[in-house]
């Protein structure tokens, strides 16, 4: 009788051998995929009546009777120049030692577009490249929803970094301009207070309520989109 010897080699599976090119190609010819869309961040609805709104703005309205949180400056025409002139907002530092000149936020309907509008001015965008090679920061606070159909308009300032800022309240309430300094805070890694930024925005009655959150406000007339 022969004795039985159990192998215990190691079972290796065969490789399974390519398959020649031309096959290939023709399988990556059918699963080449559209491009996946990037994804709209989430934003809330800041358009429209909404009691809270109202409440804002009767407060700011009340306060300006008095003389509180009114207008900072007030420009006919909105350039890198004019706001020079009368923007004064503290230097700020970031955490690897660069400075900042200090935050401008800019309202976006009417200040640096017409209303509605579906992208920007040249004009504008020349404006913020030249504020931001100035050494300012820059973001957008608008109260127009962020979606698909608003992305379009910011996407020339955000490929430069401008902070486009969303889920805040509606302005004119001080949580709009306390969140966008929170959010502008969160970018850079660093606290960025009041008195280093300022609104400028064509609407005092909702731009302007910057200044009950210690922001000084910048009133512009409404863009034109001539003779920037
Ligand atoms: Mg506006």
């Amino acid at each position: 009788m022969t004795s039985l010897t159990i192998s215990r080699r190691p079972v290796v599976a065969p490789l399974v051998g390519r398959p020649p090119l031309a096959a290939r190609a023709t399988v990556q010819a059918k699963v080449t995929v559209a491009p996946r869309a990037v994804p709209v961040p989430k934003d809330n609805d800041r358009e429209g009546f909404s009691l809270r709104k109202a409440g804002a703005f009767l407060k700011l309205k009340l306060l300006n009777l008095f003389g509180v949180g009114e207008r900072s400056a007030h420009l006919e025409k909105l350039s890198r120049d004019a706001l020079l002139e009368v923007v004064d907002v503290k230097p700020f530092t970031l955490p690897d030692g660069t400075k900042r000149r200090g935050l401008l936020v800019f309202d976006f309907d009417d200040t640096l577009a017409v209303k509605d509008a579906t992208s920007l001015p040249a004009s504008s965008l020349a404006m913020m490249k030249q504020l931001q090679a100035d050494g300012f920061e820059l973001a957008v606070l608008s109260n127009k929803q962020y979606t698909a159909q608003t992305r379009p308009r910011y996407a020339p300032l955000e490929a430069m970094g401008v902070l486009v800022v969303r889920n805040v309240a509606a302005k004119p309430s001080v949580k709009a301009f306390e969140g966008a300094l929170d959010q502008v805070s969160a970018k850079l890694g660093v606290t960025v207070k009041p008195a280093s930024a300022a609104m400028i925005g064509d609407k005092a009655s909702t731009d302007g309520g910057s200044a009950l959150a210690g922001i000084d406000f910048i009133e512009v007339e409404k863009f034109s989109g001539a003779g920037r």
